[in-house]
């Protein structure tokens, strides 16, 4: 064995353990599938043990035996991530966070809770005092919030709030490190940005505070356009529109809205780009003359709906951001995606120019966010797979007209992002995690600190390729 895992167990008295190879295995993956490159990478990765705590001490005691024992430590939420974020690539613990799961405190504007809450659990929370957490990953139903925090970047509510890095939207984290004698942290401020987004490379969070918005009672619609650079450029104005009170606006490229969303199909006409918006139903008089102004076919409107019909019907967000990939998927196993930024302020002539481009290899898929305070989009654009080659030739493409990809089919913090040193993260990971045990693999910077990121390969963790 690769590590003394009966000697952990032992330490471990009265924590829950697990070691059911099945369980174990299941508890090892995430959604790395969606990308056919990771597929390849991760298949074979499994942990050693599941190490479920239910507290903040439970925590402490995990990790100072797993430190004295050098085992490494992966933690997990609930394992939606999409790059392998959360896969133990040397074995040893996963981490499961689900069982932190209490909403502590909602006040107005800012709730606290465990790390392993489940986001849509901390909604029921505050629901009854009209309010609702700003932003979430489409994950809604499924997803913790300290694994949106480590693992995402925004979603739903980042048309009104920006993303997840933006200041305030996390007010504060509690951290605990991996050392002889674990130290739980608090973080507020730009300290933030040493755990937020590092995969839980460099230290568990153990609770989340962050704020909360109104809730309203939130309407979804369905617009129809017959060109997709008209129906961008109606998304782009909505969500310029700051007197709509809003969470999402998405356009989603002809043939997908027919072809993937397989309970809407009724509502859909032949060849139509769709928008989908999520508004506020104070505004929702509001947006339809936007859109009739703008040659919309208005297709389906959420709050006209009887109830039996839309019981039938997922909620609209579930149509956006990587579940209108996950939809595909489900029909078509052969598409995978690409992340990409078109950037302000030329996003709606680029994405349609883009779009142009590949004709039928890339389905378009937009959403629109605020970054950096100006409303532009992001796009999940859905592509037609054939080869790891031609992947990487259609990402070229993207940079050379001006797109940024984030690329989804990367397992490091770095590939994945910025390409480059996080320095702040870099350096916490070395205070909070001397020994490199939590989540190995992941962060480039601390694996290999001369790697050349120009040099237009792919990093291979050396503990990986050992396994493979
Ligand atoms: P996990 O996948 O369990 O973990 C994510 C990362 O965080 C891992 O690196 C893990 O090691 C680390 N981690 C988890 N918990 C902790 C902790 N307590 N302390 C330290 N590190 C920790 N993401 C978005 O941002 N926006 C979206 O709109 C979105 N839509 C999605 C749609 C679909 C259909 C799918 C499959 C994924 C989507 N995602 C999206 C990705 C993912 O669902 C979210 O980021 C989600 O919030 C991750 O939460 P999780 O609990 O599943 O985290």
């Amino acid at each position: 064995p690769r590590y003394d895992i009966d000697g952990l167990k032992a330490k471990l008295a009265g924590i829950k353990t697990e070691d059911n190879a099945n369980l174990v295995r299941q508890k090892s993956r995430d959604f790395y599938w969606y990308s056919p490159t990771l597929k390849r990478q991760l298949d074979h990765v499994v942990g050693d043990l599941i190490v479920s705590p239910v507290s903040e001490q439970e925590v402490v005691r995990v990790l100072a035996a797993a430190h004295e024992l050098g085992i490494p430590v992966t933690p997990r939420g609930t394992g939606t991530g999409n790059y392998g974020q959360a896969m133990p690539l040397s074995g040893g613990v996963v981490l499961d966070l689900s069982g932190m799961n209490k909403v502590l405190t909602v006040q107005p504007g800012r709730f606290v809770a465990e790390a392993g809450a489940v986001i849509a659990d901390i909604d029921k929370v505050a629901r009854p005092q009209a309010q609702e957490i700003r932003m979430h990953p489409s994950t809604y139903a499924t997803a913790s919030v300290g694994g949106f925090i480590a693992g995402g970047s925004g979603g739903v509510g980042s048309i009104t709030w920006g993303g997840l890095r933006d200041a305030g939207n996390v007010i504060r984290l509690k951290v605990v490190t991996m050392e002889a004698k674990p130290r739980v942290l608090e973080l507020t401020g730009d300290d933030l940005a040493k755990v937020a987004h590092a995969y839980g490379t460099n230290g568990i969070i153990t609770e989340v505070e962050m704020p909360l918005g109104p809730a309203y009672p939130w309407t979804d619609l369905f617009l129809g356009f017959d060109s997709f650079e008209r129906a961008a450029a109606f998304a782009n104005l909505l969500g310029e529109a700051d007197g709509i009170a809003k969470k999402n606006v998405a356009v989603i490229a002809a043939p997908a809205p027919q072809t993937y969303f397989l309970r809407h199909q009724d509502y859909m006409a032949p060849g139509q780009h769709v928008v989908v918006a999520v508004v506020a139903d104070f505004a929702v008089d509001a947006a339809l003359n936007l859109a009739a102004k703008e040659g919309a076919e208005l297709l389906l409107r959420s709050d006209k709906l009887a109830d039996e019909e839309r019981r039938k019907l997922p909620p609209g967000f579930e149509l956006t951001w990587n579940h209108t990939t996950l939809r595909a998927l489900r029909v078509d196993p052969a598409i995978t995606y690409l992340q990409v930024l078109y950037p302000f302020p030329d996003q709606v002539k680029l994405s349609a120019s883009i779009a142009e481009r590949f004709g039928d290899e890339l389905i378009s898929h937009l959403e629109f966010v605020r970054f950096d305070g100006k409303v532009t989009c992001f796009g999940l654009p859905m592509v037609r797979f054939t080869t790891e080659e031609r992947l990487e030739e259609i990402m070229k493409i993207h940079e050379d007209m001006g797109a940024p990809i984030f690329n989804p089919h990367r397992y490091t913090l770095e590939e994945g992002g910025m390409k480059q040193t996080d320095a702040v993260q870099l350096a916490f990971k070395k205070e909070a995690d001397p020994q490199g045990l939590l989540n190995p693999g992941k962060m480039i910077a601390w694996e290999d600190p001369s790697y050349d990121y120009n040099a237009g390969g792919t990093f291979l963790f050396k503990g990986l390729a050992a396994e493979a």
